[in-house]
């Protein structure tokens, strides 16, 4: 098959043949119909994840339809169309039997702990499990945004900051994550401010629902947020992992607010200085948000099948995957979500 590899971490990004997956005995293989483009598979070639082993192929926001199946798989047949949460459950663990999967200590992840989707074919495991059935109506780009980015944003703001009606919510970075957190979070009521250092990010945020936006970058971003949200955001996101969004997003909180952590914070690019002396004195929330459970999609897909949220809006751009490698050595360049459609 052909897919995106990467020889050494940070090395060239090319498209060549490799063998295609078998399934494993829980598994499916997946013939790739979209698979998106996202911060965390710039991390996984730069080498900042430590399951990640060379040569690898990239990519874990996927969509499309199952060629193969393992002996062991009940719910699944080659042809469905299928997308799946970037966290892969093992299905047998505590935290399985208990709901979340998205924190299963035997999880395996597409595009990390073994060969991803910007390919023709993935493997995935515990199929049982992780799969999403898709409904017909619902394109293969856009549902790509969903196993990652989209549905991330959703659980960060519905599930884990349970954002309210006429809560002020600030979003610092406005990538695909961030754009996504603005559009739920408007889309659930709240009033939101945007923060990113680039204006065409910030241009996307005002027409997916940002009340205002704030040019990043710099001291001062905290304060703007706490001016314009009359006393500080009932929740704040970190969407793009980073030191300086992490505490400025901290910072950006009144009283009782809540932090949502959402973009990866790889140790090798620095820790962040979390104010702790904040938490406490206002008595923040500091909390972690990871993925979402395969078994909290069909209320996420209900809201876009009812025209309350639209994903498909911010998918931007759709490539070749002779042009994958570009896009990811580039990530954050460009505005918006960028999915390989053709392979
Ligand atoms: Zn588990
Ligand atoms: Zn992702």
């Amino acid at each position: 098959m052909r897919a995106l590899v990467f020889e050494t971490f940070g090395g060239p990004l090319t498209v060549r043949e490799v063998p295609a997956p078998d399934p494993a005995p829980g598994g499916v293989v997946v013939r790739v119909g979209a698979s998106g483009i996202c911060r965390s598979d710039w991390h996984a070639w730069q080498g900042h994840d430590p399951d990640v082993v060379v040569p690898h192929v990239p990519g874990h926001e996927l969509a499309g339809t199952v060629t193969a199946v393992g002996r062991d798989v009940r719910r699944w047949r080659v042809g469905d169309r299928v997308t799946v949460p970037f966290v892969n459950a093992c299905g047998a663990c505590a935290q399985c039997a208990a709901g979340d999967p998205q924190v299963c200590p035997h999880q395996t992840q597409p595009g990390f702990t073994h060969w991803g989707s910007l390919a023709e074919f993935v493997a995935l495991d515990a199929a049982d499990v992780n799969l999403v059935a898709l409904p017909d109506e619902l394109g293969l780009a856009t549902a790509a945004a969903l196993g990652c980015r989209f549905a991330t944003a959703f659980r960060a703001v519905v599930q884990i900051a349970r954002v309210q009606a006429g809560e002020w919510v600030a979003v610092h970075g406005c990538g695909g994550v961030g754009l996504s957190a603005v559009q739920i979070a408007a889309a659930a009521g709240a009033r939101v401010v945007a923060v990113d250092v680039a204006e065409g990010a910030l241009a996307l945020a005002r027409q997916f629902g940002a009340e205002h936006t704030v040019a990043g970058g710099g001291d001062g971003v905290a304060d703007r947020v706490t001016e314009l949200t009359g006393g500080g955001a009932h929740v704040s996101l970190d969407a793009l992992g980073a030191a300086a969004t992490c505490e400025n997003s901290v910072r950006s909180l009144r009283p009782r607010g809540r932090h949502v952590q959402v973009g990866l914070l790889p140790p090798a690019q620095g820790r962040p200085a979390v104010p702790m002396e904040r938490v406490i004195a206002l008595e923040l929330q500091v909390l972690g948000s990871h993925g979402m459970a395969a078994h909290a999609y069909p209320e996420l897909l209900g809201l876009i099948a009812a025209g309350r949220l639209r994903p498909q809006e911010l998918v931007t751009r759709e490539l070749g995957l002779d042009e994958a490698g570009a896009a990811l050595a580039d990530v954050g360049r460009t505005p918006g979500i960028a999915v390989v459609t053709s392979f």
